[in-house]
Formats: structure tokens, sequence, C-alpha cells
């Protein structure tokens, strides 16, 4: 089973990805992780990219296509994929469809993470992340355990993404509406979109991800 994760950023894409991976065995494939890992180990393209997704713009079509294709053909997924932040644009949609069409796979379910602007802020700007395992936690909603140490994988080093300001939440917002929105007509008339209300509790949501894919 393949599913796609749509919704703004902090919708909680990447919360409900893990647990995903987790109990269903899926695998998840972040285009945000891919990129920041390869800023993180310095390569060329990393490089390139770095200035974009600080001021919080879409990186190049290209670029991401490339990542996912190269994601989906090097191995085969039991479980299935969970697309975490991408597609983002029409053409990376369109691209997506016509790899998946290449290597014999389906699309099952676009699950749409609706929460409202406001929420997201509070989202983004309380959100930390595992430096070791990218356990995501939340100042508010999942703070990191008072010992210091990540419930997931014991590590004691916490990040903040350079991008999770307002102000760059700002322009990653507008990418939102005006690049990844029209997602949401494109996989409704494709009927292929189910809905959930992101604004509820973490379990919550995971039940109600857990009801649309059974
Ligand atoms: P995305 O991957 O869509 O950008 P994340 O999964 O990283 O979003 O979630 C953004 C922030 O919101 C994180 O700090 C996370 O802990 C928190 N969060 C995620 N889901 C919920 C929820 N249902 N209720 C409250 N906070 C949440
Ligand atoms: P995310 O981790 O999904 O919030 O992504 C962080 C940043 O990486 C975005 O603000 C973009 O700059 C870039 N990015 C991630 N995925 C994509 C994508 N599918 N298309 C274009 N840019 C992306």
């Amino acid at each position: 089973m393949n599913i796609i994760l749509l919704g703004p950023p902090g919708a909680g894409k990447g919360t409900q990805a893990r647990r995903l991976v987790d109990e269903r065995k899926m695998i998840q494939l972040s285009t945000g992780d891919m990129l920041r890992e390869a800023r993180t180990s310095g390569t060329e393209m990393g490089e390139k990219v770095a200035a974009v997704m600080d001021r919080g713009d879409l990186v190049t079509d290209d670029i991401v296509i490339g990542l996912i294709r190269e994601k989906l053909e090097a191995g085969d997924a039991e479980g299935g994929y969970i697309f975490d932040g991408f597609p983002r644009t029409l053409a990376q949609a369109d691209a997506l469809g016509q790899l998946l069409t290449e290597l014999n796979k389906t699309l099952d379910h676009v699950i749409e993470m609706q929460v409202d602007d406001e929420a997201l802020v509070t989202r983004i700007t309380g959100r930390a992340t595992c430096a070791n395992c990218g356990e995501v936690y939340h100042d508010a909603t999942k703070p990191i355990p008072a010992d210091g140490h990540c419930t997931n994988c014991n590590g004691t080093e916490f990040t903040r993404r350079a991008d999770d300001t307002e102000e760059a939440l700002r322009t990653r917002l507008l990418a939102y509406y005006k690049q990844t929105s029209p997602l949401i007509g494109y996989y409704y008339a494709k009927d292929a979109l189910e809905s959930i209300d992101g604004l509820k509790a973490m379990d919550e949501v995971a039940g109600a991800i857990s009801r649309v894919l059974s």
C-alpha cells in the first residue's frame, strides 16, 4: 500500500508517518528529510538548496523528483511507501504518477490532513527533533522528557530547524497555498482524496488514518 500524506507545514505528516513506519512496517519517504541530509553531508546539491530551504521556498521539481525516483528504484518496500512532503506541485504529482506506473506500483490513498493556519504557527515554532533518530517533539503537546532523553532512542541532543521561524513559515505557507494546495483538487478529481481532521490529538489523528487505511 502506497500513500501520500498531504498537508501544510506543521500538519503532523512526519509525526504520523513515523507511527506508520513502526506499526505497519511502511517506508517513510520525506523529501524534506532527504534534502536536510544532503545539506548535512555537504553534497553539491545540498549546498545548492540550502538558501532556498531556509527562506521557505520550494526547491526545483527536478531535484525532488530525482530523489524520489532514486528511492523507489532502489528497492521494494513490502509494507509500502508513505510520501511525506511530496508531491508539492502539480508537476511532482504527475511525475509520481508516471513513476509508480513505470514501476508497476499503485497509489492507494491520499490523506489530506486539515489544520488551521493559527495552529500551524504554534506547532512549527514549538517543534524540536531528536538529532539521533528524528523523533518529533513539541514544547507543549509532546515535550522532551524531563530527564533530557529521547523516548525512542535515549539520545540527548535535540535540534530546531532553521526554517521553523514565524518568518520562514509565512513563506512556506504561501508556497503551500500557491503551489501545493491545488493537489487537493487534483487528487479529488482522481477520486483518491480522503480528508481527516489534523487538529485532533496525535492518537486520534492516528486512529483516523488507520480507519482510512483499513
Ligand atoms: P509536518 O511533518 O507536517 O511538518 P510534524 O509532524 O513535524 O509536521 O508536526 C509539527 C509539530 O506539531 C511537531 O512539533 C509535532 O510534535 C506537533 N504535532 C504533530 N501532530 C500533532 C497533533 N495532532 N496535535 C498537536 N501537536 C502535534
Ligand atoms: P519539510 O521538511 O517537508 O517541511 O520541507 C522542508 C523544505 O524542504 C521545504 O520548505 C522546501 O524548501 C524543501 N522541500 C521539501 N520537500 C519538497 C518538495 N517536494 N518540493 C520542493 N521543495 C521541497
